[in-house]
């Protein structure tokens, strides 16, 4: 009988080499791994079964068997479940699929802390049987009717072989040859001991000679008075792949308009936001108690991916295949329901513990956000959950909108925001200056994308949300007091004459560049400021525009107002009259200034070339 040796996948090998030569805290979790897969095999083939005539070894029992030779130094674990055919062998046991693995392993190997959890969550578990064991011998044979068993070996020498294994039963066997140092994992109490405390919720039984280690349960479907905490911890670390505790818990039920069960976590850790490339989803479709769905996409809308669990309804029918999955009214019906409940959970946390929220917002707001711009459906209960820095917060704390809704002023009808990279920037720039002397909250978003959030939003509360650099800004009134040293100040700016003679002369000199020019009702201390007419994106959107397309031109048409209070813009309405040439400079370079305090990006050439003119004419006179 032939043999063929095969290369590994380039990964595959960089992450054997890391398992192998950097990972030796915890190694006994190749054991959950490796029954984390058996288990999946298994849930694969009862479902299998329910949608096919006829499969392999129907009357096997669906479980998992360990065996250990302490002499020999070897450990077995045997499933009846899915088994693998030659070419998904060669697949799944030779290369790695999962998108992300290469920035992966690159941030892996880089880092100091090899992090023995990270192997799980990228779908690469089946290799961590080489922490522990010099040589792996598999043998597997498919539920389909027409394969013939195979056996697979490798010592992680950068190749494996493969050849025909005739005359087994359905499933998957792994053969660990174990190493020297690692001669507990031959031992049956040590088995015994992993098994309790890594994989007593696989819902298959486990085996050492003879006698069923786990409890097979399915904690959904307990009482929740009755379930400890550490249960819970343990069947999310089991559901989730994760060492460490979920950050929040929803354990609920549900009787009408269907009947459901879920438990549902939230993790700790973000690894979309790590740069661990996208999150699949995380939660297991199941119809009493039999899985219908690993990881299902359908069950939880895309921008709640990184929640992890369990939904179990018996109301699903138990054979439906994967493909009617997507277009089940049935499945949809859940999804809202979950979503719903999953939403309400967040607003309760919000509510009762601010800090746990405020975690939550930190790790995951990406992800409310990308629901607020993409799921209609959700919007209103999404917007009670998005937090924002503003300038009545301390720096570094957050506000929800109901809470500046309930601090709005009389008279004030909109919420306010403004886009900036940090607060110190954004409290410096000009567009502060209206809301400051009008002690009006404003909102900081520090995120580009939340320009995107709130102009999709539009309303909350039936209060309109509007940028503070829209050029038709409606600031309420000022005080009477306000109003009256306005007035005393007024009668130093600019007269109306020589503000009309200078605004239109300023839009002539800037021509298309500038769509208009006005004298400005809201600067206090700023020369100039750009404003964005009705219909144009807020600065912050170009930000975003012009960070994918590096080539974009300048976007023309926004609007410059002017203080006509300023010293600069004074002496500009007389350098205007002695020395047009020079004033012309210097207005294009009051855009300029103005545009980057807008965030937006200037031509630096001609920007600096000017600059040095204006410098050269200062130092002159110096
Ligand atoms: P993951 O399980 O996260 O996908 P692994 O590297 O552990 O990644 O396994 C790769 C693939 O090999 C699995 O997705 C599965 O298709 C297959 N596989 C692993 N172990 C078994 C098994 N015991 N029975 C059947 N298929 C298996």
């Amino acid at each position: 009988m032939t043999t063929e040796t095969r290369e590994f996948q380039a990964e595959v090998n960089k992450l054997l080499d890391i398992v192998i030569h950097s990972l030796y805290t915890e190694r006994e979790i190749f054991l959950r791994e490796l029954l984390s897969n058996s288990a999946d095999a298994l849930e694969k083939f009862r479902h299998q079964s329910l949608l096919e005539k006829e499969v392999f070894d129907d009357h096997v029992p669906l479980e998992i068997a360990i065996q250990v030779n302490e002499t020999e130094n070897v450990l077995t674990i045997t499933d009846s479940g899915i088994g693998m055919t030659k070419e998904e062998l060669i697949s799944n046991l030779g290369t790695i699929a999962h998108s992300g693995s290469k920035t992966f392993l690159t941030a892996l190997s880089e880092s100091a802390k090899k992090d023995v959890n990270l192997i799980g969550q990228f779908g690469v578990g089946f290799y961590s049987a080489f922490m522990v064991a010099k040589r792996v011998v598999v043998h597997s044979r498919s539920y389909r009717l027409d394969d013939v068993g195979h056996e697979w070996t490798s010592d992680a020498s950068g190749s494996f072989t493969i050849s025909e294994a005739p005359g087994i039963h359905r499933g998957t066997k792994i053969k660990l040859e174990l190493k020297e140092d690692a001669k507990e994992y031959s031992n049956e109490a040590t088995i015994k001991r992993i098994i309790k405390q890594y994989s007593s919720f696989v819902p298959f039984p486990i085996k050492i000679s003879e006698e069923t280690i786990n409890t097979v349960q399915a904690i959904w479907t307990r009482n929740r008075n009755e379930i400890k905490e550490e249960e819970y911890n343990e069947f999310y670390k089991y559901v989730s792949n994760a060492v460490d505790e979920p950050l929040s818990r929803l354990h609920f039920s549900t009787d009408a308009p269907l009947a459901i069960q879920a438990v549902l976590f939230i993790p700790k850790e973000n690894f979309e936001r790590l740069g661990f490339g996208r999150t699949e989803p995380g939660v297991s479709l199941y119809c009493r108690r039999v899985l219908i769905e690993q990881h299902s996409k359908n069950i939880l809308p895309e921008w709640l991916r990184f929640a992890r669990g369990v939904v179990d309804s018996e109301d699903l029918p138990l054979n439906i295949s994967r493909q009617a999955l997507q277009d089940n009214a049935l499945l949809a019906k859940v999804n809202r329901i979950i979503t719903k409940r999953f939403l309400k959970h967040l607003e309760e946390i919000a509510k009762e513990t601010p800090e746990q929220y405020e975690k939550i917002w930190q790790t995951f707001g990406m992800f409310l956000k990308e629901g607020a711009t993409s799921d209609y459906t959700h919007q209103d209960e999404i917007a009670k959950l998005l937090r924002y820095e503003s300038s009545k917060t301390e720096p570094g704390k957050l506000t929800s909108l109901a809470d500046y809704v309930a601090r709005m002023q009389e008279g004030q009808k909109e919420i306010y925001y403004i886009n900036g990279p940090n607060r110190a920037s954004i409290e410096a720039g000009p567009y502060l200056e209206a809301f400051k002397k009008r002690e009006i909250e404003i909102i900081y978003t520090l995120d580009p994308i939340d320009d995107f959030v709130l102009s999709r939003l539009s309303l909350f509360d039936e209060k309109k949300l509007t940028s503070a650099d829209r050029a038709d800004l409606e600031l309420p009134e000022l005080a009477d007091d306000q109003k009256d040293a306005e007035k005393t100040a007024e009668a130093d700016g600019l007269d109306k004459t020589t503000t009309e003679t200078l605004t239109k002369w300023l839009k002539d000199v800037l021509g298309a560049r500038i769509n208009e020019v006005r004298d400005s009702k809201r600067l206090v201390d700023s020369p100039a400021i750009i404003v964005n007419p009705d219909g144009f994106m807020t600065s912050s959107m170009e930000r975003i525009m012009r960070a994918s397309s590096h080539d974009l031109p300048e976007i023309r048409g926004k609007n410059l107002e002017i203080n006509t209070h300023h010293p600069l813009i004074k002496n500009l309405a007389v350098l205007k009259e002695t020395d047009e040439l020079f004033a012309k400079i210097i207005a294009e370079q009051i855009v300029d200034n103005a545009m980057i305090q807008a965030g937006l990006l200037v031509e630096t050439r001609n920007m600096v070339e000017r600059s040095y003119k204006i410098l050269e004419r200062v130092v002159q006179k110096g």
